[in-house]
């Protein structure tokens, strides 16, 4: 069948529109702007500005203090939108595929661009993208269970309606679609289907707890510099909006949203390096995975399959040729006596097959798994087209190919006769065929060398059968041997290394045969003293003995996707971290049982995807490193974001209490060192923008030649708390000495102007916690560049232009001055240096 025509299939998705269920109304816009303002303390600090104007009835400052609440709010709401639209941009990438067959050719699109007409395939794993009626179907079993909530599968036949939102656990099927979108059964009972779950990371729990935690603090220490204020007689309004003032701008309530910002910016780089993050979550947890757990075939290795041998009849045939062009020769050399059997062979190769190789533009290609593919190029090699042969010999039977069974068989109507031909795993075939001891034994041990050479060794066997025979695989005809290579995928050898680097341990969990995996493994640098466990090991030993040895294995080979589970319970209770990687329907519960569960974009079924918290788009095992690359500098970057933050804090807070405490005359005669106008500027500049500069920050050098952060390891820790309270107490010294110095009309504007200078510096100094400055390069973060240079603009502005002097009482300063508030700033910068300097060299020595 040829399907719809594009034409036709655009015509009609104009008509009934996309394959789309429509989410819930989001929040309006007007209440996300709303909500900005509906902290308790912003409530208070607009009702004191305004008591505060009426009763020393001098309304500048309350106007600039509103000013400044509406201006933050602006700032928040902008923060949140596009926290909010980075989310959704996120979700859309992450939109399911669909298979369907239009002007007589398969191709995989959109799901939400599936029309009804539509003729969609169904393989194993795939999730039904629309409400069909089957017209054909294979052994055809789905989990119907999002829709009737029943968890046992349901067998479909040719006629049967099956249904938007179900998965196909077994077989494959294909039907003509009836209803998209909302009109399936599925859009009109359920909600939003979510590619990206919302919830709450450990992280933004943190924070919340620790917002709140700061928020507390604060209040009861600018309660308490308040008190000391007023206990040395300074007037109580004022005072009252000053304590106001300064909590606010302590309270980290902008925390949350930046911290989605930094996290949405760090998985569109995760994106761009192709792992898409489905789950918020994953991130934290990807900077501290101690192990990865990857499968071998196409994801450390090109997965783009060559046949180099044949081994037929006690004889070792070479294969030439390069990919799936289907040119090159089988090297018989005229050996007329294995033709009818090599042709035999060649034959079960391309019926007992569902790949199809086609010629396109740029080359040939395949369509469908990649062993099988090597085999049609094969065929084609050997003179066999399958879709002659398909004609031929239609296929009446099949008993499909799963990774338990490591073998798939079909039943085909030749013109002789019928039969079955089945291919798979050596020793599975062996074990289906007749052949005595020593004849296996010589099987297996060419087969041995094969795989000894990293070549991927696939069995084939056939036999005569009737019509309904039940037992298709026993007393088989051993046909032969087929060996490809699949060579490692390139940068598969440094990323491993990578992870040596990292303190990551790396291990191969494959389907694959020892031997081929252990030359695999070899040659891409990840055995070094590992053991290689067998899946047939796995069920003979008990949880304790495996676990035991987890920490020595490097290859799990011959597994079956359920060995997973045991080796993430294994590895978990070492306290590993587990990532682990899927991309079977029955690699399921281990994707969601792993910490990180990783699932293959290209090759991965829908229900791997689904289970799974992050997609590797190129399946390559050097995105995942490049995704834990990522994922700890995001942490990174929000503890350095976060230390910035307290630090300036800390600094306003001490300025204050050392006003009141130890210039209480200078005071009378200068002005308060930082009225509440100022306070509230100085956390608009410092809070918003610089804290998302920093959060595009690169990975530093060293980051991945650092162990695995613990996973109990929040942000705030004692290093924190330190740098915080030591670079806070350094901004209130310098303020006061200002204070001290300057001339007392210009006092205000200087110590305000050098808070700002001082805080500045402090922002280049958390592009990085460990690294020196003068390493990373002043002018290498574009974005901070712009946000320090925005922020120095708008307080030229604040002090220079007349009638802004007013309200922010300020006045112009003179080159002097200025030369003095950048020395006295530029020692932020100078003392930070020395401290990473010297723990760097604490260090290096112990
Ligand atoms: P990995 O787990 O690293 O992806 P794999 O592809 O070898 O490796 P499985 O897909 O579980 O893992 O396959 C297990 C074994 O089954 C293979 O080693 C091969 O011998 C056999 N096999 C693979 N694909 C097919 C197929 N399409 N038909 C028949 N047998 C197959």
């Amino acid at each position: 069948m040829s399907g719809l025509s594009q034409i036709e299939a655009e015509r009609r998705l104009e008509v009934y529109g996309r394959n789309e269920i429509t989410e819930e109304k989001r929040r309006s816009r007007l209440l996300i702007f709303l909500s900005q303002f509906k902290s308790f303390l912003i409530v208070i600090l607009i009702i004191a500005a305004v008591v505060s104007a009426v009763v020393t009835e001098e309304v500048t400052d309350a106007i600039i203090i509103l000013l400044i609440v509406l201006f933050s709010g602006v700032l928040g709401y902008i923060q949140e939108m596009r926290a909010e639209g980075a989310i959704q941009a996120l979700k859309r990438m992450a939109s399911p595929k669909a298979v369907v067959v239009r002007d007589g050719k398969e191709i995989e699109i959109d799901s939400t661009f599936v029309v009804p007409g539509d003729l969609l395939l169904l393989d194993t794993g795939s999730k039904v993208a629309a409400d069909m009626r089957l017209i054909r179907a294979v052994d055809l079993k789905l989990d119907e269970s999002p829709l009737t909530g029943e968890s046992e599968p349901v067998s479909k036949v040719a006629g049967d309606t099956v249904f938007m939102g179900t998965t196909v656990l077994h077989g494959r099927g294909e039907g003509i679609v009836t209803a998209t979108g909302m009109k399936t059964e599925f859009g009109k009972i359920a909600g939003a289907l979510q590619a990206i779950d919302d919830e709450e990371t450990p992280l933004q729990h943190e924070i919340d707890r620790l917002g709140k935690w700061l928020g507390v603090l604060t209040i009861i220490v600018c309660a308490v510099v308040a008190s000391v204020g007023l206990l040395r007689g300074a007037p109580p309004v004022e005072i009252f909006v000053l304590g106001i003032a300064l909590a606010v701008a302590a309270v980290p309530e902008a925390l949350p949203a930046v911290i989605t910002i930094a996290l949405a910016l760090g998985l569109r780089r995760m994106a761009s390096r192709n792992a898409l993050v489905r789950r918020l979550l994953s991130v934290e947890t990807l900077g501290s995975t101690s192990v990865i757990c990857t499968d071998k075939t196409g994801t450390l290795t090109e997965g783009e399959m060559t046949v180099r041998k044949i081994y037929l009849k006690g004889r070792m045939i070479e294969v030439t040729g390069v990919g799936y062009t289907p040119e090159g020769e089988i090297l018989l050399y005229e050996d007329e006596k294995l033709n009818h059997d090599l042709e035999l062979l060649l034959m079960a190769g391309s019926l007992c097959n569902n790949a199809h190789l086609r010629k396109e533009e740029d080359g040939w290609k395949i369509v469908g798994d990649s062993t099988e593919g090597a085999l049609l190029v094969l065929a084609e090699k050997g003179g066999f087209t399958k879709d002659l042969l398909d004609e031929k010999c239609e296929r009446i039977d099949e008993i499909p190919f799963s990774s338990e069974r490591k073998m798939m068989t079909t039943v085909n109507r030749c013109e002789n006769g019928v039969y079955a031909f089945s291919k798979g795993a050596c020793e599975v075939i062996l074990s289906c065929c007749r052949l005595s001891e020593s004849e296996k034994e010589e099987v297996l041990k060419n087969a041995a060398s094969m795989a000894g050479d990293a070549l991927r060794v696939l069995a084939f066997s056939y036999k005569s059968v009737k019509v309904d025979d039940s037992n298709l695989e026993s007393d088989m005809v051993f046909l032969g041997l087929v060996g490809m290579i699949d060579p490692p995928r390139e940068g598969v050898k440094k990323a491993i290394a990578r992870c040596r680097e990292a303190g990551i341990k790396t291990l191969m969990i494959t389907g694959d045969n020892p031997i081929t995996a252990t030359a695999i493994a070899r040659e891409i640098g990840m055995q070094d003293k590992g053991e290689i466990v067998t899946g047939a090991m796995l069920d003979l030993m008990g949880e304790d003995e495996l676990e035991r040895i987890a920490e020595d294995v490097t290859v799990y080979a011959r597994v079956s996707p359920f060995h997973k589970l045991k080796v993430i319970d294994a590895l978990k209770a070492r306290g590993h971290i587990v990532a682990m990687t899927g991309d079977g329907v029955n690699d399921a519960p281990a994707l969601k049982k792993a910490d990180i569960g990783i699932s293959m974009g290209i090759t991965g079924t829908d229900v791997a995807k689904e289970a799974s918290d992050i997609i590797l788009m190129d399946d390559n095992f050097s995105s995942i490193v490049a995704a834990v690359e990522e994922g700890r500098t995001i942490f990174r970057n929000i503890r350095n974001f976060f230390t910035y933050g307290l630090s300036c804090h800390i600094g306003e807070i001490l300025l204050v209490l050392f006003a009141f405490l130890f210039f209480e005359d200078l005071v009378s005669v200068k002005g308060f060192p930082l009225p509440a106008v100022q306070i509230l500027w100085i956390n608009l500049l410092t809070d918003g923008i610089p804290p998302i500069a920093l959060s595009t920050e690169r990975p530093g050098y060293n980051i991945m030649r650092e162990p695995p952060r613990r996973k109990e390891e929040g942000i705030f820790t004692r290093r924190v708390l330190f740098y915080g309270i030591v670079i806070g107490l350094l901004v209130a010294i310098q303020g006061s000495f200002i204070f001290h110095l300057a001339d007392p009309e210009k006092a205000q504007t200087m110590v305000f102007t050098t808070i700002v200078i001082s805080e500045m510096f402090n922002v280049f100094n958390w592009r990085s916690d460990k690294e020196s400055i003068f390493k990373l390069g002043f002018l290498t973060n574009k974005p901070l560049i712009l946000a320090v240079s925005s922020t120095i603009l708008l307080q030229l502005i604040v002090i220079y232009l007349p009638f802004l002097q007013g309200a922010f009482h300020t006045v112009g300063l003179d080159p002097g001055d200025w030369v003095l508030m950048i020395l006295v700033g530029l020692s932020t910068l100078v003392v930070v240096e020395w401290m990473k300097f010297v723990e760097k060299t604490r260090l290096t020595h112990t």
